[in-house]
This record gives C-alpha cells, structure tokens and sequence, in this order.
C-alpha cells in the first residue's frame, strides 16, 4: 500500500496524549522521507507541552478547522489510526473517518480493537503505540529512516505511557528500543524536562488544591478519589492538560489499589481509572462508565451529577470489594 507516493491522513485519538501525538508525528517523519503526503489530524486541541515536539504545528486540529481536516481526508488514499483501538475515541471527528472511503490502517495497543479497521498492527503487551511505530519502521528494512524527529516523537511516546519508565515498562525490548533512539541524537533528559517541568503557576496550585481539598479515601475500599467541580476548574484558570497525572497522585499511596480522579467538564464527568496490581480498570471503566484503556490504566464518562457519580462509583466498587483487597509483594 505505501508503494509510489500516495496521500495519507494520520489520526489521533481525542484529548490527544503523548503517544498519539508521537506516534503520529514520527509515522509523518517516516513517510515524508519515503516521499508521501502526509497530514495528521486530531479531534481537539492538545497540551501546550507538546508544543516543543518537531512537526506539532502542522496538526490539523478539527475543532478548529473542520473545513480544512474534512479536505485531507477527502484527497487522502490511506488513514493510519494512531493509539485508539475504536473511531468512537475520536469524538467529533468520528463520523468523518468512519466515512473515508480508502484503507483504514490501525496501529495500536490497546485492548479489544474493533472490527472497523482494514489492516490491524494491534499488539497490546508493548510499552505504547511509539514502540510499534519503531518495530512497524523496522519491518521494513528502514531503521535508517529513523533520524532525530522521528526519534524524539517516538521517545516522547515511550517515556509518557510508561509514566517516565514506572509502569508497562518491564519489556527488555523497550530499552533496547530507547538505546536506538538515544543513539539517533535523543536528549532523554531534555524531553522529560520539556513535557514534566513547564507547569504553570496555576497547574501547580490546582494540585494542591485538589490533594488537600478534593481527595476522597475509601480504606475499607483501596480506593483514593479525586473530583474536581466545573468551578474548580475556573479558579484556577485550567487549560488543557493540567490534570494530566493527577490520578497518579492517588495511587501513590500506601494500601491504595485503586485511584480515580474525575473532572466535570461541559456536561459530563470525564473519568481517569489507574489501578496497581491485579484488579482490572479496564473491565470497571467498560462495565460501568462507558470507556475502556488498558488492565492498569482507563478512562470513561458519566453524564450525571458529580454528586451521583460518586454514589454510583462508591456502590459499583463495594461490589468488588474482595477483587480490591490485595497488597502487592515481591
Ligand atoms: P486517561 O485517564 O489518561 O485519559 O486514559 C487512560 C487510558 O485509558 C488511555 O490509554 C486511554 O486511551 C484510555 N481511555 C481514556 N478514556 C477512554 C474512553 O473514554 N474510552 C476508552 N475506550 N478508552 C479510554
Ligand atoms: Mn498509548
């Protein structure tokens, strides 16, 4: 399908992360080489710390510029779907790609992909979507297309879905990947300080805002809850990407098996699951809030009342209370 130079279209997921992005910035690296048209799209806006990342201005975003994302689809013969394993996690933009009539191409590592692809490279025991980016570009005898943007953008995806190397980081592949993509001119040290270190002000003190004001902790559940309200958000002047990693903060404690952090945005209540361990927020965010992600890591919405999602979370949870109850050991 990539022989002669063809139009193609790279699609991120909505509320883009850094394995998206990277992924489709390194995808769109690799193929301008080999001489092909390249656009990447994505829902919605993404975090001002991706800024930095090489070729970030050149995203179509669609809740922006709808008109402009609806043509590259329609002069496009080929669309790679990046980090996503359903169209539905495109949000708006869903519709659009469910529609473009050439070869849909998934590369992803998520659980459970759906049937709407043509070709599928869906590997879920890997690090990230980066990673099977390096591996797909190896494939095809062309290690030596991977200079330093595509490097960077595919590091950038490692080191974010492994939360910098601290979880779905126990592949020995992984490292060997990473030594690659050092040995192409990445500053490793340099990229995490570019995506962790560049908060603002705000950012900071809505942390501590929410860890000393908006924490639940359910003992008798494992659980550690945060919510922030609509006018949470509004006093501390959020933007996108300000809570990213906040779930974390709730897993981090002792006894703690289960972290939850939802944000009343618009009309609904987004969701953020991460568990430590065996239980499964995966199967908890598809059962009961419509979402889906991996065993450790998910996410999912609720159209209720903060008030009621916290009634309904604390009541579906009471329910699994034996599957909460285990402590990691060596
Ligand atoms: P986050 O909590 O960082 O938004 O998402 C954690 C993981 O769950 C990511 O791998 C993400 O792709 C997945 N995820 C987040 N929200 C949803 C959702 O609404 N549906 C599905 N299927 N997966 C989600
Ligand atoms: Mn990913």
């Amino acid at each position: 399908m990539l022989t002669g130079s063809k139009k193609i279209v790279l699609a991120c997921h909505k509320n883009p992360d850094g394995d998206t992005l990277g992924a489709a910035l390194a995808m769109m690296h690799y193929l301008r080489q080999k001489g092909h048209d390249v656009t990447p799209l994505v829902p919605n806006d993404f975090p001002a710390y991706y800024r930095w990342l090489p070729g970030a201005n050149e995203f179509v975003i669609f809740d922006r510029n709808a008109k402009k994302l609806r043509q590259a689809l329609s002069e496009a013969d080929l669309l790679f779907c990046l980090d996503f394993n359903s169209l539905d996690r495109t949000g708006n933009m869903a519709p659009d790609l469910k529609n473009f009539p050439g070869k849909k191409i998934v590369i992803d590592h998520h659980l459970e992909p759906s049937n709407e692809f043509d070709h599928y490279f869906s590997v879920v025991d890997v690090s990230s979507t980066g990673e099977l980016i390096y591996e797909f570009i190896r494939s095809q005898g062309e290690v030596s297309l991977i200079n330093r943007d595509v490097a960077i953008a595919i590091y950038t995806c490692i080191m974010t879905d492994t939360g910098s190397f601290s979880y779905n980081c126990n592949h020995p592949r992984t490292y060997q990947v990473v030594a690659e993509l050092i040995d192409q001119g990445v500053d490793a040290s340099l990229v995490h300080k570019l995506v962790y270190d560049t908060f603002t002000e705000n950012r900071l003190r809505l942390l501590g805002y929410a860890l000393s004001h908006r924490l639940l902790v359910w003992q008798e559940l494992h659980t550690a809850v945060i919510y922030l309200t609509k006018d949470d958000l509004k006093k501390f002047q959020y933007q996108v990407g300000d809570t990213e990693g906040l779930v974390n903060y709730g897993l981090s404690m002792q006894k703690i098996n289960l972290a939850v952090l939802l944000t009343e945005k618009d009309n609904q209540i987004r969701m953020s699951f991460r568990s430590k361990g065996d239980f499964s927020v995966n199967r908890l965010a598809r059962d009961f809030f419509s979402g889906g992600g991996h065993k450790n890591a998910s996410g999912g919405t609720s159209r209720m009342s903060m008030e009621i999602t916290l009634d309904k979370l604390k009541e579906v949870l009471e329910h699994h209370k034996e599957a909460l109850n285990y402590s990691l050991t060596l």
